[in-house]
């Protein structure tokens, strides 16, 4: 049962994060709730001021300026499925956003949310990690950005100070010779693994590939052996089969009730070669 609580209602970053800092431990930040709301109802935690930054104007704005894609913290998923604009820069990112969960928090669920409650199963962090996406935090009057692979510190843990409010995630689209994919396996809403993969090409060989996994260990992390493999091999199959298995083989991963280590570790190398060759083929569409 929901304990009571009091709502704030500001209408600027500087307001929200002078209500976090004078209110301390006491005060959470309120975006679509379908993660707060649970744990409080649930007893699991308790916060008698909750800052509701859906009153500050523009949070939700998804915008393009010919470099960058910026997301607005409280642009819900479903939001960022439906957007003309994602859907033309970052199809991907309106794949994976149109695989989350299901419709009723698809509907009000936020990409904010997601990232900041840090929960280890979730898709959206994995494909931020491998993007390099950068994940802009507020308080009043400063901004400081932070690349996706050093956001999540730990179950439930990010580098957020309690004042700050993400703001803003920032994306740039893919350049020609450039592909990414997600391969997410799920048994239950949330998924039990997934790996992205962002790779670049050039005349047959691999430049770069980027690969994150996701949902088998507190945070979502960069499959760094992997990447050095697979930096100057040629484009075959082979090359993008080795990788995967690095994958598997050097990831760290945790038994939980979605599966033992053995069985993810299984999992990530079959999602990884499948990611792995589905980036490589849209970075040959993109080059064509
Ligand atoms: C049944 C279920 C299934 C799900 N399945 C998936 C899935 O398949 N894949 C997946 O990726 N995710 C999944 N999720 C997670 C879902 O994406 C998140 O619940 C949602 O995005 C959280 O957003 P919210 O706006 O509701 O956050 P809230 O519940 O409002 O907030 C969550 C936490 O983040 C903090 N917070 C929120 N916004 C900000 C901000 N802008 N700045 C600072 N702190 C902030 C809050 O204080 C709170 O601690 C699932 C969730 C549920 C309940």
């Amino acid at each position: 049962m929901l304990r009571p609580f009091e709502i704030h209602e500001p209408t600027s970053i500087a307001e929200a994060s002078r209500l976090l800092a004078d209110h301390g431990e006491d005060a959470a930040v309120y975006a679509g709730g379908t993660e707060l709301i649970l744990v409080m109802k649930e007893g699991l935690a308790h916060f008698r001021h909750l800052v509701d930054i859906k009153t500050i104007p523009g949070l939700e704005t998804i915008a393009y300026d010919g470099a960058v894609l910026r997301l607005g913290a409280l642009a819900t998923h479903r939001a960022i499925e439906r957007s003309a604009v994602v859907g033309r820069h970052a199809p991907l990112l309106a794949s994976v956003a149109s695989q989350v969960a299901n419709p009723r928090v698809r509907n009000v669920g936020t990409l904010g949310g997601n990232l900041c409650f840090a929960e280890p199963h979730s898709d959206l962090g994995t494909l931020c990690v491998a993007w390099d996406a950068v994940i802009v935090l507020a308080r009043d009057g400063e901004e400081r950005s932070v690349p996706a692979d050093r956001f999540f510190t730990g179950v439930l843990e990010t580098v957020r100070e309690p004042d700050e409010v993400l703001v803003r995630v920032e994306l740039r689209p893919f350049g020609p010779g450039t592909g990414g994919a997600y391969q997410r396996f799920a048994m239950h809403e949330r998924p039990t693994a997934g790996v992205a993969a962002v790779v670049a090409t050039r005349g047959g060989v691999i430049q770069h590939g980027r690969i994150a996994i996701g949902s088998v260990g507190p945070m979502p992390v960069r499959a760094s052996e992997a990447e050095a493999m697979l930096a100057g091999a040629p484009l075959r199959d082979e090359a993008l089969r080795e990788a995967a298995k690095a994958v598997g083989r050097h990831a760290e991963v945790m038994d939980d009730l979605y599966g033992s280590a053995a069985y993810k570790r299984h999992v990530l190398t079959v999602l990884a070669a499948r990611a792995l060759r589905e980036a490589v083929a849209c970075a040959r569409e993109e080059d064509a």
